[in-house]
């Protein structure tokens, strides 16, 4: 599962360009032509990184990233503003609400491109590390493999993407319905009961009789990876 991108962009052409280079890179894209469309598409999945346009018609940039940077469940996702050239006031003004970085239309796809990969690095490390390293669970990205306290643990291929995608962000609660979006697909339908059903095969795989659970059920809300288990003991 890729990290995702939400582009954040009214000019038709640029956001076709930077879905599609974008996409070449690896990464999953979103895109929304409006701040109100923006905010439709996070509450309904929260992306790793937004790409925002600061000359937005209806809500501008600025406003936008004020509103998520307001937010608990948004403060944290990294921003990179996209800004008219010669604008120093906007870049100043942009950082200063928040947004972690900024580039400069027209910008270079490369340099864009260095700019998202490093601020995921630094925001949301176990997004792109090979080896995620939890507590005493590990999960390797690049055989697949799980280990609990040194034992392999094994797991479907569904309850392994589940994992994957929990221990992305620790403490972050997803509820069942972002879950199925995440982890499923949206193009596929299933129940939300699904999720629960591969939760509970997920926790008798990775936890043995004392062991502590690090998966945690949020009444009401859904799940997520305990972030007191991800911290060193
Ligand atoms: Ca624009």
């Amino acid at each position: 599962m890729p990290a995702t991108i939400l582009v954040v962009e009214d000019e038709e052409d640029i956001s076709i360009l930077l879905r599609y280079n974008l996409e070449a890179e690896g990464f999953g894209v979103q895109t929304a032509e409006t701040g109100h469309e923006a905010l439709e598409h996070i509450q309904h999945q929260l992306p790793d990184l937004i790409l925002l346009d600061w000359m937005l018609p209806e809500v501008s940039g600025i406003e936008l990233c004020r509103r998520l940077r307001a937010r608990e469940e948004t403060a944290q996702i990294p921003i990179i503003m996209l800004t008219a050239r010669g604008e120093e006031e906007e870049r100043i003004r942009g950082l200063a609400t928040g947004a972690d970085d900024y580039i400069v239309k027209p910008f270079s796809l490369p340099e864009l491109i260095a700019r998202i990969r490093a601020l995921l690095r630094r925001a949301s490390p176990n997004l792109v590390t090979a080896s995620l390293k939890l507590g005493d669970l590990e999960l390797d990205r690049t055989t697949h493999r799980v280990r609990r306290a040194n034992r392999d643990v094994h797991l479907g291929p569904t309850e392994y993407r589940l994992l994957e995608y929990l221990m992305r962000h620790p403490g972050r609660v997803y509820s069942r319905e972002q879950l199925l979006d995440g982890v499923w697909g949206n193009e596929v339908y299933v129940d939300e009961r699904t999720v629960d059903v591969h939760i509970g095969r997920l926790r008798r795989a990775i936890n043995r009789a004392r062991e502590t659970d690090p998966i945690r059920t949020v009444r009401g809300a859904g799940y997520a990876f305990d972030e007191r288990f991800a911290q060193p003991a």
